[in-house]
């Protein structure tokens, strides 16, 4: 039996939403043991996304929040009975890009659990939520998965060559989401690469190259557009530097050594340099999530990032 809500946070491409489906199935399936059985009526419904029972609520891409809309839509699915499955699944994806107005609306709704719904809301950092919502949820957390899992997960269960499964693997930073991606769309595995190296040289380079690069990344895009971009910037940011942190001291994951950190020197600047600077990111991520100017932002973050790399030290 499943609860009234629970809210399934994890770093983005984890593994949230493909879970949430999974409770989806395991509530709808009609099949033998062990549910859910994957091929029943349910089972596959739930997979095409057209089980009249499970609904799956989430940021239209054009949009930079969940509508106070999108959750009366909540309201009117929670106030009629289950047709076919013995309860209503509701999934609220991003929960954290809900709007004010939506996110009060939502409340009420949890306040009142009606019977025979179940509320899941996935988020990437639960803290993110107001305190109201989250504490009205039972909340479930998802680590990364460990790159030799997720290699052994991309042989047995996608046929990948063991070599590409442990480079995907490692490229993926514990996301199956984002390893899966990447089998249907090589160019993924590639963007990530140069994604990297553009990190890679912005740690080597000076002060004036930094802004350059800066520039370069966030484009001439709407704010939106840039905000996006400024995020996706931090993320890469921060995967580049982690893995220099590990790499900085020895004998750590020879996996990562020439795939994302990129061959050559060890950066020169030391641990405690790294740890130092690692949460500056985070604060960065938080703060253009929060509608800082993102430019402002990053200029600021890559001027009080360390210095990395032995090469010639330009402008
Ligand atoms: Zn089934």
């Amino acid at each position: 039996m499943l609860g009234h809500a629970y809210l399934v946070h994890g770093p983005e491409a984890v593994g949230k939403t493909t879970l949430v489906l999974r409770l989806a199935s395991y509530l709808v399936c009609s099949g033998s043991q062990p549910r859910p059985c994957g091929v029943c009526r349910g089972c596959r419904q739930v997979g095409r996304g057209g089980h009249p029972d499970v609904r799956l609520i989430e940021r239209a891409s054009e949009r930079r929040d969940i509508t106070i809309e999108q959750v009366r839509q909540v309201e009117e699915l929670v106030a009629l009975a289950p047709t076919e499955a013995p309860a209503k699944l509701i999934c609220i994806a991003g929960a954290d890009t809900l709007n004010d107005a939506a996110a009060s609306a939502l409340l009420k709704t949890l306040e009142e659990p009606p019977p025979r719904v179940t509320l899941v809301l996935t988020a990437v950092d639960p803290v993110s939520l107001p305190i109201t919502i989250r504490s009205r949820c039972q909340l479930l957390a998802l680590q990364p998965v460990a790159a030799q899992t997720l290699a052994e997960g991309l042989v047995a269960g996608y046929a990948v060559d063991p070599p590409r499964a442990q480079e995907l693997a490692a490229l993926a930073r514990g996301r199956p989401g984002w390893a899966i991606r990447a089998l249907e769309e090589p160019n993924l595995v590639e963007k990530q690469r140069e994604s990297l190296a553009v990190m890679r040289s912005l740690a080597e380079n000076g002060h004036y190259r930094r802004l350059q690069a800066v520039d370069a990344w966030l484009g001439k895009g709407t704010f939106l557009e840039s905000r996006e971009r400024a995020l996706g910037f931090c993320v890469l940011l921060e995967t580049w530097w982690r893995d220099a942190l590990l790499l900085s001291q020895a004998g750590a994951a020879p996996m990562l050594r020439g795939q994302v950190v990129g061959s050559g020197e060890m950066p020169a600047c030391g641990p405690a340099e790294i740890t130092g600077f690692l949460p500056r990111i985070q604060e960065t991520a938080a703060r253009v999530a929060a509608n800082v100017n993102p430019r402002l932002a990053l200029e600021h973050l890559v001027l009080v990032m360390p210095r990395a790399g032995t090469g010639p030290h330009g402008r």
